[in-house]
């Protein structure tokens, strides 16, 4: 008699750290024989982007209670360290797996190494399949008239929303993970050595629950507190106003879909006037996400490059005392300061104040946006390639749906309109101020003289 022997499978974990609505996780379950969870660290395969200091701490977090999640399933995080792609090929060896199954990723070096896996695991006996975690609609599926990507907003988002195929219900974890009869080795943890040897983290550790479970509590939370004043309160640094889901969000912690339910679920219960406008409010920002992942995946190089050509030949200034200034909260301004000092305590600022202090980076100082990135990449616990540049590209002027050039925050007015009772800047500014490092209004004017020559030249 043959025995038909189900082998096992390689669930390889990136930036999906969660059981719950983990479609690659759910078909290595679906297959039949064991799965095998497997984390490999590879910072050299981010195309330059390897994450910055405070999204390691942060990943540190998410990676333990992934695995801890696991174990109550009786189940293990088995971590490596890269090649990727060779670390695959090994597991499979020592393990006895004939499938690597993975959720997919969108940024450039990403998408190179995944179109890699899925020639060179088959190549040796590995059956290579990869799935969507991380989108609502994934980019190919939402294309302009003319069959090309949607470079504004509202038409893309009017697409997403018009198309059949709308995001399918999200789907609960496993209750059990077969396991394989020996586990291969791994390394431990703390060997990944991502929390910094001299620890900075007391704001950060003070403010965040990394992990699936603290990405529910978020969420739970500002669905049943916050969501109601979301569309006023979302501008609003000074309050509690918006969901602060963006880092669990970025590392897969809970999916878009997920999200999207809960605020439908929400406001569908929820009586209260108003309800419905604040979800549809809160998934348009959802749309926001989904537009700067689709133009990476359309346009690779705009981590590093303008999307408008015209402002190739930009002449932005060299000012290392005015970058720093700007990076440790010491140019004056107080909502400027309250900005990149929460940024530097807790690894996150708030929407409204990110184009504020993006906006006094490239108008004021004329300092090239891609510093600003490099920046926020070093310092936001939610750091991702698609957000930050859009964001930057938005406020510098230079990409999709931007700013319009002529328009530079007057952070005083900002400050007024947005934190009326100066609550925030308190709270995040020390006294004495120094004094400002440069007079906003002829800033204003030496930017709208220097933004007049790209259009003119353009
Ligand atoms: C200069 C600049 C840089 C930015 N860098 C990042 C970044 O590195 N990572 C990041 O996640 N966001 C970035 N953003 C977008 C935005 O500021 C954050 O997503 C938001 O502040 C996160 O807080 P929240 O989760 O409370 O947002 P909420 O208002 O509660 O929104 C919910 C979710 O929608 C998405 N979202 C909201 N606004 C945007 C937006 N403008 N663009 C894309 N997605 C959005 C986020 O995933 C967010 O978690 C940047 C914005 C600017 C202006």
């Amino acid at each position: 008699m043959t025995m038909t022997m189900t082998r096992s499978t390689l669930v390889w974990f990136r930036q999906d750290l969660r059981l719950e609505d983990n479609p690659a996780l759910a078909a290595a379950v679906a297959r039949g024989g064991p799965a095998i969870p497997v984390y490999i660290w590879a910072p050299d395969e981010e195309g330059g982007w390897s994450p910055g200091a405070a999204s390691r701490w942060w990943l540190h977090q998410s990676l333990a209670s992934l695995a801890a999640s696991l174990s109550r399933l009786g189940s293990r995080l088995i971590l490596r360290t890269g090649p990727s792609l060779e670390i695959l090929r090994c597991l499979a060896v020592e393990t006895g797996a004939d499938a690597v199954y993975w959720n997919r990723r969108y940024e450039p070096a990403s998408i190179a190494l995944e179109i890699r896996a899925k020639k060179e695991l088959p190549a040796a006996g590995i059956d290579a399949r990869s799935f969507n975690a991380a989108l609502l609609h994934e980019p190919g599926t939402i294309r302009n008239r003319s069959g090309g990507p949607f470079q504004v907003f509202t038409p893309f988002w009017r697409a997403c929303r018009a198309v059949a195929d709308q995001p399918p219900a999200p789907r609960p974890g496993p209750k059990r993970l077969p396991t394989p009869g020996r586990w291969p080795s791994g390394v431990e943890l703390p060997a990944l050595r991502l929390e910094p040897a001299r620890d900075w983290t007391a704001g950060i550790r003070a403010r965040w629950q990394p992990g699936e479970k603290g990405a529910h509590a978020c969420l739970r939370r500002f669905v049943r507190e916050g969501l109601i004043g979301y569309p006023t309160g979302r501008d609003r640094p000074d309050r509690e106003g918006v969901s602060r889901l963006s880092p669990h969000l970025h590392f897969g912690e809970v999916g878009p879909r997920q999200v999207l339910q809960a605020i439908e679920a929400g406001a569908a219960r929820d009586r209260r006037a108003g309800m419905i406008t604040a979800a549809e409010a809160y998934i348009r920002q959802l749309g926001w996400r989904e537009f700067a992942h689709h133009l990476l995946y359309h346009f690779p190089r705009t981590p590093l490059e303008p999307l408008r050509e015209e402002f190739r030949a930009f002449l932005w200034r060299r000012d290392s005392r005015g970058l720093r200034l700007w990076q440790r909260g010491r140019t004056g301004y107080g909502i400027v300061d309250a900005g990149l000092n929460e940024l530097r305590t807790t690894g996150w600022m708030h929407n409204r104040v990110r184009m504020i202090v993006a906006s006094f980076l490239v108008k004021d100082l004329l300092l090239p946006w891609r510093e600003g990135a490099r920046w926020f990449w070093d310092t936001l616990v939610d750091a991702d390639l698609a957000n930050n540049t859009l964001g930057w590209q938005w406020v510098a002027g230079c990409g999709a749906d931007a700013a319009p050039y002529f328009r530079v925050f007057n952070p005083a007015m900002q400050e007024a309109k947005f934190d009326p009772d100066g609550v925030y800047v308190r709270r995040w500014t020390a006294e004495p101020r120094p004094a400002p490092i440069v007079d906003h209004a002829s800033a204003r004017l030496r930017a709208l003289a220097a933004l007049a020559r790209v259009r003119t030249e353009a």
